[in-house]
């Protein structure tokens, strides 16, 4: 396994040590695939390993390798599929959110059992009716003396049944300014056996093969207080504290296994003869397996920069979103790849390539969509000035052209009344054509206040010289000049514009 040369000697140590287990099951793990059995043993020979615990830290018995580790632990044991996927649950079953939320007692009591592996976990946030818009949890907790009655469904849960820990979110409130607020919702641990606390369905799923996944019901479960992880009402922010981490893991679990596949197709179209040559001499397929490679390569570097990022303490809430979504979206496409790469005996279930299909696909839907992720990225780079740092274009009169510029506006100064401000607004047409202005962008252009901006706007829009798109409070967002006000502003040659080479004689 490649280090890379920020990782700490503890980290390079455990990359080789999980990398030789991995190997060693390797053989017993493709076995499972045809026994279609929950791979129980080698569930136990990794606990033993005490690789549950890699997140966790000393004190609760674990090995405390952070981030970084835990990627290393989930890339080479995402090798063995099953045991992979139940790792990543089962250490994710609320591991950051009782690092952060859970008291002393609650620490002490769960995470060396989450560490030791013995009793699996799994994570409780879909519902039937609550997918993608995780808030919208229907599942109840009522507080009764002690305890909490919990009633609901909860479904597409990986370990159902097997696991013995189930980290729930219900809703506890109802009332629509708490709800506003996602306040809402409280966290819970439930124990497999708690009466009331049932398995309702398993999935025939298109791949996740020999991990049960399902749906459970609770009617009436009594937990006690003890059992309710964070306060009252911050389930969203128990469920948000760990998502960074827990994105980054779900992209990880994937990445060995994208090596073992590059493996197979040098080894494949070394032995593969068509038109009486090795298919590994035609260029068609050594591009797609270069492709192959270069996305193993950067999916891999991407998860373990992400990795550092939250291990020195940062919130790569961007690079955790991109890289569940672009390792996901690679596997899916190298599995395709792999696929055609093999021709006909890639379609068979006797090489182990189009499964990688089959996971990839359901990468790109579980721990949050590809869309989902989208989204994330979208939003969170919108607030951050980096990218979203705001630009002017502004007429550069030397050559006759907008330029992107950071010049002040050729009306600064001006006074602010109705002639000018309309100027301003038409003007940005000659920059802009397409384009609204936004009353900051006039402001900045001309001066004044924001509430004196306002006023002339609603005063030019009434006399039909301009249009504003306005937000759902009816507060003016955007402006532009109308033709009429366009006419008013500059005489018609102001607008104009032709190329040098234009013939003056098909001007009109
Ligand atoms: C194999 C597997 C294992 C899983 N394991 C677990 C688990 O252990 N615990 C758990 O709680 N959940 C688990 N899930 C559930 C998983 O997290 C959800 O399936 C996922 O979040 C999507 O929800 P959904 O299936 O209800 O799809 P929906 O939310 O109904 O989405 C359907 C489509 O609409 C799109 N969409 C929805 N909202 C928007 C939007 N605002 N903008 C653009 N597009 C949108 C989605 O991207 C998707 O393409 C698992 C799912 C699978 C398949």
């Amino acid at each position: 396994m490649e280090p890379y040369f920020w990782w700490t000697e503890e980290q390079k140590e455990i990359a080789k040590k999980v990398e030789v287990f991995a190997d060693g099951l390797f053989e017993e793990a493709e076995a499972y695939f045809w026994k279609k059995k929950f791979p129980w043993d080698l569930v136990k020979k990794v606990a033993d390993e005490g690789y549950f615990g890699v997140g966790i830290p000393k004190q609760y018995g674990g090995l405390e390798l952070g981030a970084t580790g835990s990627c290393i632990v989930a890339e080479q044991l995402g090798r063995l599929y099953a045991v992979g996927h139940v790792f990543v649950v089962s250490m994710l079953a609320g591991l950051e959110q009782m690092l952060r939320f859970a008291n002393d007692e609650q620490k002490e009591k769960w995470l060396p059992q989450l560490a030791k592996g013995d009793k699996l976990g799994a994570v409780c946030i879909t519902e039937p009716f609550a997918g993608s818009d995780a808030a919208n949890v229907m599942t109840t907790a009522e507080k009764e003396g002690d305890e909490w009655v919990l009633n609901g469904k909860k479904r597409y849960i990986t370990g159902a049944g097997v696991s013995d820990r189930y980290f729930i979110y219900a809703k506890t409130s109802d009332e629509k300014d708490v709800k506003k607020q996602y306040g809402h919702l409280t966290s819970f641990l439930v124990e497999k056996g708690t009466p009331g606390f049932h398995l309702e369905k398993i999935n025939k799923l298109i791949g996740f093969d020999n991990v049960p996944n399902g749906y459970i019901s609770f009617d009436d479960v009594r937990i006690p207080d003890e059992n309710r992880i964070g306060p009252v009402g911050k389930g969203w922010s128990v469920m948000m504290a760990g998502l960074n981490f827990e994105r980054l893991i779900a992209g990880a679990v994937y990445v060995g296994t994208m090596k073992d596949i590059i493996n197979i197709l040098f080894w494949y179209t070394q032995h593969r003869v068509q038109f009486r040559r090795k298919t590994n001499q035609f260029p068609g397929i050594q591009n797609e397996i270069a492709d192959i490679i270069a996305k193993y390569r950067m999916g891999r570097l991407f998860a373990y920069n992400t990795a550092k990022q939250l291990d020195d303490g940062l919130e790569p809430m961007i690079d955790a979103s991109i890289a569940k979504w672009v390792i996901s979206e690679y596997i899916r496409d190298a599995g395709l790849k792999a696929v055609q790469v093999m021709g006909g005996d890639g379609l068979t279930r006797f090489y182990p390539v189009e499964r990688l299909v089959r996971e990839g696909k359901i990468g790109e839907i579980v721990a949050g969509t590809t869309e989902v992720q989208k989204m994330i990225v979208y939003r969170f780079a919108s607030m951050l000035p980096i990218y979203n740092q705001g630009m002017r274009m502004r007429w550069n009169d030397e050559v006759n052209a907008p330029v992107v510029s950071k010049k002040p506006s050729r009306f600064n100064g001006l006074e602010v009344n109705e002639e000018n401000i309309l100027k301003v607004i038409a003007h940005d047409y000659k920059v802009n054509p397409g384009l609204y202005m936004s009353p900051d962008d006039v402001r900045e252009d001309i001066g004044g206040s924001r509430s004196a901006i306002r006023k002339i706007i609603e005063r030019l829009e009434e006399q039909n010289l301009v249009v504003t798109h306005r937000d759902r409070q009816g507060k003016i967002d955007l402006v532009k000049a109308t033709y009429e006000g366009l006419k008013k502003a500059f005489p018609r040659e102001y607008y104009e514009w032709y190329p040098d080479w234009y013939a003056d004689a098909d001007k009109f």
